[in-house]
């Protein structure tokens, strides 16, 4: 869901951003390329199994952490430490700093379909979409100085490629498949899960519908809803009410990461 305009993009390859480029390419690359060995030539059922919960659970982590929490503060954690657990958690979606995520989206949510929108009409070709995951558009960290206020998302954020990509070599060094398991399928998972949803919900397709007339050009997909595991298709219902942790406004509109936001969150919240 990194995107950001093309004047941006020009800017951004040049300046301070490409440290983060790189690495999230690097990471990319090594993490498709580990996930497309184990399908082609070392495939296992029962390892794939295990790697599919446990990208089912990161992603669901990262759904709550990245969008639900960071970005929009829709709910409040019951504690510190639970908090803190499920961030440095977040780290196996190989996604980037959360602090970098949630400042795009809320720039995002500001100047929805837009000329300043990191998702906008500059960027709908498919070449963009897929350049743009790897970059960030230049002073959107004004959006989100509230977050690095705080000690703890300030560290995540400064050595999040300090710890996952070190992470990801031991992983390879010990076992391929450990590594399939832990980082690349993860990450593989979500960069596609990213690219479904960024691409489709921000326009008029087969299967897209409104349930609310907003100002910007938000769309539901009931498909896109069950590939990105109940996670990504309430689009338009999000962007009318985006401090709401739960999508889902009817019994047919499935939000899985609400049903895990309720036992995680502060009573009096
Ligand atoms: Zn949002």
């Amino acid at each position: 869901m990194w995107q950001s305009t093309s004047f941006n993009r020009k800017h951004t390859l040049a300046g301070f951003n490409s440290f983060f480029e790189s690495h999230a390419i690097h990471a990319m690359v090594i993490n498709v390329a580990i996930t497309l060995y184990f399908f082609l030539l070392d495939f296992s059922l029962n390892i794939f199994l295990i790697a599919s919960l446990w990208t089912l659970f990161i992603t669901i982590v990262i759904d709550i952490m990245y969008h639900r929490y960071y970005a929009h503060k829709s709910f409040q954690f019951k504690s510190e430490t639970l908090r803190k657990t499920l961030s440095i958690l977040t780290i196996a979606g190989g996604y980037g700093s959360y602090i970098t995520w949630a400042a795009i989206h809320r720039c995002h949510h500001r100047f929805s379909d837009t000329d300043k929108d990191p998702h906008g009409p500059n960027n709908h070709k498919l070449k963009d979409h897929i350049l743009l995951n790897f970059t960030i558009p230049p002073n959107v960290y004004k959006y989100a100085t509230d977050l690095l206020r705080d000690p703890f998302n300030k560290f995540i954020h400064k050595n999040y490629w300090l710890i996952y990509l070190p992470g990801l070599f031991v992983l390879c060094l010990m076992n391929l498949q450990f590594a399939f398991i832990m980082f690349a399928f993860p990450t593989t998972v979500n960069l596609i899960n990213s690219y479904l949803s960024t691409y489709t919900l921000h326009k008029k397709l087969p299967g897209n519908y409104r349930n609310y007339n907003s100002k910007d050009h938000s769309y539901n997909n009931r498909y896109i809803n069950i590939l990105t595991f109940g996670l990504n298709g309430l689009h338009n219902n999000h962007h009318i009410d985006p401090s709401n942790y739960n999508f889902g406004k009817s019994k047919l509109e499935f939000d899985l990461s609400s049903y895990f936001i309720k036992p995680l969150m502060d009573k009096n919240d």
